[in-house]
This record gives C-alpha cells, sequence and structure tokens, in this order.
C-alpha cells in the first residue's frame, strides 16, 4: 500500500522500529492503552503490545487483508440489499415484468 489515509493513522495504533532496530530487525506495534487488554494501563498513552520481525509484519498484513476484504464484501452485500428495500417500485417493477 502506497497511498495512506488522510486521518491520523497512528493515533490508536502504530508501528515503530524498535530501539536496537538496526542489530535485532525488529518493528514494535503500539496501541492505545484502551484498547489493550492490559490491566491499570494508563488509557490515552500508546503503550508496547509485541515485536515483530518482517517476515510477522507480512503475516500482520495477510490477515488484515483477509479480514478487510470480508468486511468489504459484507459491505457491499449489505449495500446492494438496502438498495432493494429503499426502492420498493424497482423491485414492484421486476415483479410486473415477470
Ligand atoms: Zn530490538
Amino acid at each position: 500500500m502506497e497511498v495512506y489515509p488522510d486521518w491520523n493513522f497512528r493515533e490508536n495504533i502504530a508501528i515503530h522500529p524498535c530501539e536496537c532496530n538496526k542489530k535485532c530487525g525488529n518493528y514494535v506495534l503500539y496501541v492505545k492503552a484502551c484498547m489493550a487488554h492490559v490491566r491499570n494501563a494508563p488509557e490515552q498513552e500508546l503503550i508496547d503490545i509485541a515485536s515483530w520481525d518482517q517476515s510477522d509484519l507480512y503475516d500482520l498484513f495477510a490477515n488484515i487483508d483477509e479480514v478487510l476484504s470480508v468486511e468489504y464484501k459484507r459491505d457491499e452485500l449489505e449495500k446492494s440489499f438496502n438498495k432493494k428495500i429503499k426502492n420498493p417500485k424497482k423491485i414492484n417493477k421486476k415483479k410486473e415484468e415477470n
């Protein structure tokens, strides 16, 4: 993905190189504490959740792509279903044609 959203997509979730990235090659996932399953974490701060190497990042990307593809298809299905419901005349017209 080379086109990034115009909102602050690092506000709640961020991935940054590890402090010793040159040595370990890892990246660190940060999420806002209120999104993490961590007790007593400061609500509005990004907290360090996981370290990943490059192959883990590809796995993450594939996982997210799969989930978003399903969500996208569901949205499209719901939109087309709702269009049919909102336009009963069209549906009735089709019934009359048959
Ligand atoms: Zn490191």
